[in-house]
């Protein structure tokens, strides 16, 4: 398994195979169908007319991501493997995910999860939808779960999230790309990453270009930011792109300057 630390550690384990590029995505949202978080959320705890309240505020910068999204998960009372195994059964795969995977694993693109979700439903959700070994090997950094005081993760409002960081985000996604930004060039891969929302809100200035998934907040943020992006339905459209990049005919900033 590769460990959180070794994946944003100093040595950048990711580039022992000399990448050309690299291809950071959120999960939630992205790599499924649906959102893990706003669905226990809206099926188990405030429903989601007061979720989308919370999220506006976020995406309008009138609240920060980390306290919104504890409160919205505190409400959340159901013991923990109630809640995983309710995601087991309603969460999906994107439906072109798998075969985007398998091209990046021939061609030597990594890919890295970026989550504000918890890692232990995302290792559940990737083993159940992609495969244990996958499941086992996928770079995740993400935020964790813990017992609240006294209780364990199984009694009723047991659990609650743990942040990554200290940041406003709980976990700051451009720290884990800043230091494959920063590399010099010749050194430096092409980075891209894909998201939905409000957690990406931290990613989404920091690589060379960023798949938005259509419809959602994240392009919301991106006009309103003038952040540079393309949209994507599902990763059958991402994996047409970064072919069309990886054979050089197309460029990042060519697709950046369309927008689709
Ligand atoms: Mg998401």
């Amino acid at each position: 398994m590769v460990t959180d630390q070794e994946s944003a550690g100093s040595q950048l384990p990711i580039l022992k195979t000399n990448p050309r590029f690299i291809f950071f995505t959120d999960f939630d949202g992205t790599i499924t169908q649906q959102d893990s978080n706003d669905f226990m959320i809206e099926e188990f705890g405030v429903g989601p007319a007061h979720r989308k309240l919370v999220f506006d505020d976020i995406l309008h910068g009138r609240r920060t991501f980390r306290d919104g999204f504890e409160e919205l998960l505190d409400g959340v009372k159901l013991p923990w493997e109630k809640c995983i195994a309710a995601l087991l059964e309603n969460i999906t795969l994107d439906e072109g995910f798998r075969e985007f995977y398998t091209f990046a694993h021939a061609n030597n693109i990594p890919v890295v999860v970026l989550s504000g979700g918890m890692e232990p439903i995302i290792r559940a959700l990737l083993g159940h939808l992609l495969g244990q070994e996958e499941a086992s090997t996928l770079p995740i950094l993400s935020n964790d779960v813990g017992s609240r005081l006294g209780k364990t993760l199984e009694d009723e409002g047991g659990w609650k999230i743990i942040y990554r960081d200290d940041s406003s985000f709980g976990h700051d996604k451009s720290l884990a790309i800043r230091p494959y930004a920063a590399l010099p060039d010749g050194k430096r891969p092409v980075l891209f990453y894909a998201g939905d929302g409000v957690s990406d809100l931290s990613a989404a200035k920091e690589t060379d270009l960023l798949f938005a998934k259509a419809g959602k907040d994240l392009v919301t943020y991106c006009e309103k930011e003038n952040v540079p992006y393309t949209t994507f339905q599902d990763f059958s459209e991402i994996l047409a792109t970064v072919k069309d990049i990886v054979s050089g005919e197309t460029s990042v900033h060519e697709v950046a300057k369309l927008k689709i």
